[in-house]
């Protein structure tokens, strides 16, 4: 990154490196939850919840994208190999070993929760030392805010749907 830019970051470059290389770590994990959930889920409205799954699949991957870029902009290096996503992750996985497409929602409902409150921390934490990874951040919780919703929504269709 530009010396300039590097210099504006009013915080420890490293330690908002570290930071965002851990949500770096949940988004591959969020990613790989949400894409495998796609594929094994099974059950009542399975089509509709599948395609909603792979899109937030796709969206959470493109927050990888976004935090890459941001963590090399930063002169930071992006975790390079998948075993220290484990070691590095807020939010865990959660393998959707009960493939019930309720499970799996559920599942992911938590991560989102998970997601949101990183997301807020971090916009807490850099919110008057780095204007650039602010607005990269409040993008990010905007989507986590907007899946969370989608996914208690679906939740809400499929109680509707037993209780007839
Ligand atoms: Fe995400
Ligand atoms: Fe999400
Ligand atoms: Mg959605």
């Amino acid at each position: 990154m530009g010396t300039k830019g590097r210099e504006i970051v009013g915080m420890d470059v490293d330690k908002l490196v570290e930071l965002l290389n851990k949500a770096y770590a949940d988004e591959w994990l969020a990613y790989y939850q949400y894409w495998v959930g796609a594929k094994v889920a099974k059950g009542p409205m399975r089509g509709a919840v599948v395609s909603e799954l792979m899109e937030h699949a796709d969206e959470e991957l493109k927050h990888a994208g976004m935090l890459t870029e941001r963590i090399i902009q930063l002169g930071g290096t992006p975790i390079l190999k998948p075993e220290d996503w484990y070691k590095m992750t807020n939010c865990g996985y959660d393998a959707p070993e009960d493939p019930s497409v309720e499970a799996v929602v559920k599942q992911n409902i938590k991560g989102e929760q998970c997601a949101i409150g990183v997301y807020s921390d971090l916009i807490e934490t850099i919110k008057d030392t780095d204007p650039v990874t602010y607005n990269m951040a409040v993008d990010i919780l905007e989507d986590e805010v907007e899946h969370e919703e989608d996914l208690q929504a679906i939740l809400e269709d499929m109680k509707m749907m037993k209780g007839r």
